[in-house]
């Protein structure tokens, strides 16, 4: 009976266990993982366990690994991987064998470099324990600044406010989401998150943090001085491929895969934010941070590591909540020729397509959740739409999918 390790107790190594058993595979099963939680998701981190009373949850219980046979090890860092003699070093000396290894191992959050970055007071947000941090920071009136205006940022700046914190926003870009949106959505969000009082500040990056034993201002390029009671900052992640790389495997932005989710090693696989994996659709290769591809990714390559040999392919597909905006988007386009839109993107309420010749190769959603699914469904079709049944609310999306 064959043997498989899965390195990182996220979603995407919690998700490829559930596959795995699901699949038959009988064999062992050791999931490591270096928080101390069995496997949880992070979307609520930023969202509803900031703003409301509700349980944090895990993927399974104890009980559900214990009854499908799967050796959970929890607050242990893989440390090395040993592909002669297929093996990985857990901690200083525990030794796991595999015939297949999956490396989930994720990102961890970019640091900032400035003066005071090290004073408590200074928080970032990729696990539970830090999402309780700044919970704790979020007392009605507290002065926060957020560093970066990002999906995370912008989430965390609307749940502070939500809070009764008064909030500022720091984004060195001359747009919000810039790494991801075009300008008009950058714009949607900034008014939205101004109508709703966060202290928008673009152009504007962080110079250093000041305070004895504690946050208590942040100073900014722009020369001004910010008096804070906490600072979050949310200037993106770095995937965790150093493992990887000492390993020898191919790493580029991330551990390199095929559309099988195999690494250059035909033994070790990849999924989830640590990939770089190649995308048909898209018609190049990719890095995602995202709940579907953390998902959807770690299933494909349980199963083809459990047999199967079916390539990984999707839309990409992301969501954010920011105040009373959903913002949804498909397809990670990198240009296109021409944008359409659909009711009024300023007012959170429309459609913006990237267009390129007559191909949707992106589109993003504020407040239409719907629309979203069906175009989706539209673009992994390849199915085509003039830029005038596009921009027309009488057109319905399950007629153009038809
Ligand atoms: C606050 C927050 C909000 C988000 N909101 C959204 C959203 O609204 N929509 C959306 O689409 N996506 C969202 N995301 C993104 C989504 O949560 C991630 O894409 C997803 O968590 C990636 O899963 P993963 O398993 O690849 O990586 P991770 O969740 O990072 O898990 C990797 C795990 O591996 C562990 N690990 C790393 N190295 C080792 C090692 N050597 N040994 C043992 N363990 C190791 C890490 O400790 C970690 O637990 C959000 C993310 C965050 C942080």
């Amino acid at each position: 009976m064959e043997s498989y390790v899965i390195v990182g107790a996220g979603q995407a190594g919690g998700r490829a266990v559930e596959a795995m058993r699901a699949s038959g595979f009988e064999g062992r099963i050791d999931l490591v993982g270096a928080e101390r939680h069995l496997p949880y998701e992070r979307p609520p981190l930023s969202k509803e366990l900031l703003t409301e009373d509700v349980p944090f949850e895990l993927m399974h219980d104890a009980a559900w690994y214990k009854e499908k046979n799967i050796n959970v090890h929890l607050a242990a860092l893989v440390t090395s991987i040993d592909r002669q003699s297929k093996r990985v070093t857990v901690g200083e000396s525990q030794i796991l064998a595999y015939d297949k290894l999956l490396l989930t191992t994720g990102g961890t959050v970019r640091k900032l470099s400035v003066d005071g970055a090290e004073l408590a007071g200074v928080e970032y947000l990729r696990t539970i324990e830090e999402s309780h941090a700044i919970g704790a920071m979020l007392d009605d009136g507290a002065r926060i600044a957020v560093v970066g205006g990002g999906f995370i940022g912008l989430e965390i700046a609307a749940s502070a406010r939500k809070r009764g914190c008064r909030v500022t926003v720091l984004e060195a870009a001359n747009q919000l989401m810039g790494r991801a949106l075009p300008p008009e959505i950058g714009k949607a969000s900034e008014t939205l998150h101004r109508g709703n009082g966060v202290d928008i500040r673009l152009d504007t990056a962080i110079e250093g943090i000041e305070g004895s034993d504690k946050v208590e201002a942040v100073v900014t390029s722009k020369g001004d001085r910010i008096a804070v009671d906490g600072v979050v900052v949310g200037i993106g992640i770095a995937p965790d491929t150093a493992m990887a790389e000492a390993a020898g495997l191919e790493v580029a932005d991330g551990i390199v895969v095929d559309k099988f989710c195999r690494t250059s090693d035909n033994a070790i696989y990849a999924a989830g934010d640590v990939t770089q994996h190649p995308n048909p659709l898209v018609g190049r290769k990719l890095r995602l941070e995202s709940w579907q591809n953390a998902q959807n990714q770690a299933i494909t390559a349980a199963n083809n590591m459990c047999g199967s040999e079916t390539p990984f392919v999707e839309i990409p597909w992301f969501w954010s909540d920011q105040f009373d905006m959903n913002l949804q988007m498909c397809g990670a386009p990198d240009s296109w020729d021409r944008i359409v839109t659909r009711g009024d993107i300023s007012a959170c309420d429309g459609l913006l397509f990237q267009m390129q010749g007559d191909t949707i190769v992106g589109a993003i959603g504020l407040n239409r959740p719907r629309d979203m699914r069906f175009i989706k469904r539209m673009m992994g079709a390849a199915k085509t739409a003039t830029d005038e049944q596009l921009a027309d609310e009488s057109v319905g999306f399950r007629d153009l999918m038809r």
